[in-house]
């Protein structure tokens, strides 16, 4: 097995919580790799020896990226949308409908070529693991399709028919469809099971219907849960004791007491909310309370279509209260906690070696040069992609 040695390395990121403060950094470091997995990281003076060399040219290295939320599978573009929307017109989630109607209409072969080339976009900044959700086909065949399209990227496969009630559908009707043939058309091709729970979607027993469908045939839940206003989504996924509950933007006292409780995760978007002109989430709020904090874009084409989780860290550092670290933290180890993930969001021994090369001395430097392409590598299981 070939061992290669990643030396001069300004600033090591390892999440490694046997390591001094959030991320565990060790400054003048090395890092080997043997069969695409981390097998020893420390100071480069005690690097030993391996079969290849690589100089990371006194660059700052984190872990990949994990972007634990995206909707990649659609077609169309909803620009005009957008521009409406800072003309003055306020978000509601009815647009998806406007997606809905493009994407059925899309081959197999277009919406496939179409994932692919936004996930090319995020692995250039740094996103090596993602999660993609379904939710614009919103029939038993477009859902199935969307996820064994989305398949062919991840694992991380999340069936989202409870995205939004199709136009000239009965809401009852529809749950019973979702919960019915479409999570048996989608279960072959998913992980994890959606749902939209927001005024003008669902409500939280629909919600809860859903998630104990997918339960019931061996999905995980994950939900969308009190981003347009107050709900009862937050509260639903504690009880349910789910991963993590994405959105979290508005939050009373009492969520914030059940995340913290339960443990699940508050993945928050703040490029939805910098797209919509929304409110931010607190995300000092959530960490000083003890929840744990993902972020993750949400990448989507109606309230939020970036690519880029270096946006979020300094959205999340200028905007929502974060440090630099925790930021950082909750695009990598907290992204694969809210995966269920321990094979990446670390560089630590056993790890899979998934890498990201900053041409900058400092992880800081992704919030302190925001929009700046500071990305100059990326490694997935050992190689440069
Ligand atoms: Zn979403």
């Amino acid at each position: 097995m070939t061992s290669t040695l990643l030396h001069h390395i300004g600033e090591l990121v390892t999440n490694d919580p046997a390591r001094d403060g959030l991320l565990g950094i060790v400054e003048d470091a090395a890092l080997v790799i043997e069969g695409g997995t981390v097998a020893w990281v420390g100071p480069a003076a005690d690097a030993p020896e391996a079969d290849e060399a690589y100089d990371a040219g006194g660059r700052a290295v984190l872990p990949g990226f994990v972007d634990s939320h995206s909707h990649l599978v659609f077609a169309g573009d909803r620009a005009g949308e957008f521009a409406a929307r800072m003309a003055g017109e306020s978000y509601a989630a009815g647009g998806i409908r406007t997606t809905v109607a493009a994407t059925r209409e899309a081959t197999d072969e277009q919406l496939t070529s179409h994932v692919a080339r936004l996930v090319q976009e995020m692995n250039r900044q740094g996103t090596t693991t993602l999660e993609i959700k379904s939710g614009y086909g919103l029939t038993t065949r477009d859902e199935a399709r969307s996820l064994a399209i989305a398949r062919q990227f991840t694992d991380e496969t999340t069936f989202l028919g409870a995205h939004v009630v199709p136009e000239g559908s009965d809401p009852a009707a529809y749950v019973e469809l979702v919960t019915g043939p479409m999570l048996e058309a989608a279960v072959p091709h998913a992980r994890w099971i959606d749902a939209f729970c927001e005024r003008g979607a669902f409500d939280g027993d629909q919600a809860r219907a859903v998630l104990e469908a997918g339960r019931a045939v061996g999905l995980q839940g994950r939900l969308h849960a009190n981003q347009l206003g107050p709900g009862p989504g937050v509260r639903l996924a504690a009880e349910l004791g789910l991963l993590a509950v994405d959105h979290c933007t508005y939050l009373d006292d009492v969520d914030v007491d059940a995340l913290r409780d339960s443990g699940t995760i508050a993945t928050l978007l703040p490029g939805v909310e910098f797209s919509t002109r929304q409110p931010y989430p607190d995300a000092r709020r959530l960490l000083d309370a003890g929840v744990r904090v993902a972020l993750a874009t949400d990448c989507n084409p109606g309230s939020c279509f970036t690519s880029s989780i270096p946006l979020c860290i300094a959205l999340a550092v200028r905007e929502m209260g974060m440090t630099p670290a925790e930021a950082v933290h909750a695009v990598t180890q907290r992204g694969a906690d809210a995966l269920g993930r321990d094979d990446v969001g670390a560089l630590a021994p056993g790890r899979r070696a998934d890498l990201v090369l900053l041409d900058a001395p400092t992880h800081v430097h992704l919030a302190y040069r925001p929009g700046v392409p500071l990305v100059s590598g990326v490694w997935q299981a050992g190689r440069p992609t």
